[in-house]
């Protein structure tokens, strides 16, 4: 199991382990990935979920399981790529336009429609909290992978199934706690092969704050959807084949191009934010650079 988070540090505890074998199709690959890449609590955390994923295949129900290895999501037999989200109340996503700017969840449709362009997806992802679920029965200020997961199990209400390959996001007012304690610098994670995405909304609301009124938190959001997004879908080496060379070897998971959105440096929020302002409140909205974009381009047309 590989937490990738938006942050250096917890990245650098997953990426040891997401080496090797990431870019071996099918789920026994991903397995062996995780498993042999996991360390401290977050391997007890996760085993279980992909052992369970692996007794009963790609059929399985729960969180976790029946989600297929992120190379075939690439392939013709996934029509549908849907985002569940749900959110605790007081953490729950930013919606709405910004003036000048748009929609700011037309950042997450633009970069997941780009990713999947050769591979005529019907990309549905919910933007307004009316589209969202509001959990009233999570609580507490800092979360494990195995919580995350509790969450999921319990609330992750459209599984993968059929032609539909889905992504469970979760909002969380609290912070990321893993093998070395809370980490307060962690943007979002994404939890190996289950699908499974978590946001820690304090860490993002708190991007905001250095420049108050140019919503660089909205952005700083948008773009820790899509980093941790590109991980769940097999960004970099992490189930994806790479067509180059641009696994950045001291920060596994994560690409060598520097303006790419799966650059590690942005995953601080210092980071995040210096991106965002170079980035998306400039003029780019694809935010996933060329040598992604081959992988998943590659992927999608064999
Ligand atoms: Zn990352
Ligand atoms: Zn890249």
């Amino acid at each position: 199991m590989t937490a990738l988070a938006l942050a250096a540090s917890a990245c650098g505890t997953a990426a040891t382990g997401g080496a090797g074998g990431g870019s071996t199709t099918g789920a026994g690959g991903a397995e062996s990935t995780s498993a042999s890449g996991v360390g401290g609590d977050k391997a007890t955390a996760t085993t279980g979920t992909l052992a369970t994923t692996g007794a009963t295949g790609s059929t399985g129900s729960g969180p976790g399981t029946g989600q297929p290895p992120a190379q075939q999501v690439y392939g013709s037999a996934f029509h549908n790529l849907t985002f569940e989200i749900d959110y605790v109340p007081g953490a729950e996503p930013y919606t709405g336009a910004v003036v000048g700017f748009g929609e700011v969840w037309d950042v997450a449709k633009t970069n997941v429609e780009r990713l999947f362009l050769g591979s005529n997806k019907v990309v549905t992802i919910p933007r307004t909290l009316d589209k969202m679920e509001k959990l009233t029965d999570v609580t507490g200020a800092d979360f494990t992978v195995d919580q995350i997961l509790a969450i999921a199990a319990k609330h992750r209400d459209q599984p993968s199934s059929g032609a539909t390959v889905t992504y469970y996001f979760v909002w969380l007012d609290g912070y990321y706690r893993d093998a070395g304690g809370v980490n307060k610098d962690v943007l979002g994670v994404s939890l190996g092969t289950t699908g499974v995405l978590a946001m820690f909304k304090p860490v993002i609301a708190g991007t905001g704050s250095g420049t108050p009124g140019l919503n660089v938190e909205r952005y700083v959001e948008q773009a820790t959807i899509v980093h941790e997004f590109g991980h769940a879908a097999g960004l970099v080496d992490n189930g994806l084949a790479e067509q180059s060379p641009h696994n950045d070897a001291a920060h596994d998971g994560h690409c060598t191009n520097q303006d790419c959105v799966m650059y590690w440096a942005i995953e601080g929020t210092s980071g995040a934010i210096t991106y965002v302002q170079k980035s998306l409140l400039s003029s780019s909205t694809i935010l996933y650079g060329k040598e992604c974009l081959d992988d998943a381009a590659k992927a999608s047309a064999p």
